[in-house]
């Protein structure tokens, strides 16, 4: 590794608050190949104990797709099947969100999914501000190693976490946000459209604004 790609490497952990690293410089990974930093990255927080969620982890919820996606999707944490499998949003809200990209001519193969807090709480209650603000650098170095042109953060608690607000999410929905300097639109959550189908209609249009801008950018 180039002495340059190495200072890169360590400006990004920087930025995202880590100050410590555990692997040596033998074993880190080319910083341009973002997907073998993204796998290394996930196997070093496996064992985090930063907050209480780690007490009840089968398996921690990393993140998973495209590691160079123009389109990153961010939900809340994960849930039963999630902390199962160690992948976001698998089981029926999975399937449900696979159908809504689907709808909008996106393949999830071609996005990054994650979470803001990467342990399941337990009872699938929401994280609580300590948990959401001890996971929030492993977001934030997600973030800086994709460079997602757009952001879709599903669900109230992603949305007031992401752009630290108390605002509701039909104030929050139907407007252009930012967060790290990337467009941040923002709907409901796939599980919370199985509770509530009635929802679904205003999700759609969610869909279909974010549609527009993200074919705008291909
Ligand atoms: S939720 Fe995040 S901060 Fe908390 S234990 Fe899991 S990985 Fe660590």
């Amino acid at each position: 590794m180039s002495r340059r790609a190495l200072l890169q490497y360590l400006e990004l952990l920087n930025q995202s608050g880590i100050r410590q690293l555990f692997i040596t410089p033998s074993q880190m990974p080319d910083p341009d190949d973002k997907g073998a930093l993204l796998d290394s990255l996930a196997q070093q927080y496996a064992d985090c104990q930063k907050c209480p969620l780690s007490t009840g982890r089968i398996k921690l919820v990393y993140g998973e797709g495209n590691p160079d996606a123009r389109l990153m999707l961010i939900g809340e944490g994960p849930g039963d099947n999630e902390n199962q499998t160690g992948r976001p949003f698998v089981g029926a809200a999975g399937q449900l969100l696979d159908k809504m990209l689907a709808a909008i001519q996106i393949k999830r193969a071609e996005i990054y999914i994650t979470n803001i807090v990467k342990c399941r709480p337990p009872g699938n209650r929401n994280p609580s501000n300590e948990e959401r603000l001890a996971c929030m650098p492993y977001l934030v170095e997600q973030i800086n190693i994709i460079r997602p042109r757009i952001i879709l953060v599903m669900g109230l608690v992603a949305a007031q976490s992401i752009l630290g607000s108390t605002e509701t999410l039909s104030n929050l929905r139907q407007r252009q946000h930012s967060f790290m300097g990337i467009p941040v639109f923002v709907s409901y959550h796939p599980a919370a459209l199985l509770r509530n189908p009635n929802w679904k209609r205003p999700a759609w249009e969610d869909l279909q604004a974010l549609q527009k801008v993200y074919e705008s950018m291909i």
